[in-house]
């Protein structure tokens, strides 16, 4: 069962097709634009807990010394990671 999708310009619902799921699709209705999410895909959800395993993997391995680096490291990864969520 999939989240329905919601046209932002005549609030149309309709189901989108596995393929088209994180892309931009014409509404079947209205035909205009409509950015579909693509964050309920299960590998999706298990990339981002990778994020925050590899982030916080990280800043244990550079705060083996100085427990500071650590935590930038990790909050550099995590912020990298928010940013580029922007582009897919
Ligand atoms: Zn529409």
């Amino acid at each position: 069962m999939r989240d329905p999708v919601i046209c932002p310009h005549c609030k149309h619902s309709f189901e989108p097709r596995t393929e088209q799921l994180g892309g931009l699709i014409a509404c079947p209705t209205c035909g205009r634009v409509v950015d579909v999410p693509g964050l309920h895909d299960p590998l999706w959800q298990l990339g981002r807990i990778g994020v925050v395993v590899f982030a916080v993997a990280l800043g244990l391995w550079f705060g083996r010394h100085e427990p500071w680096h650590g935590a930038i490291a990790t909050g550099a990864v995590l912020a990298i990671a928010w940013l580029l969520r922007f582009a897919f």
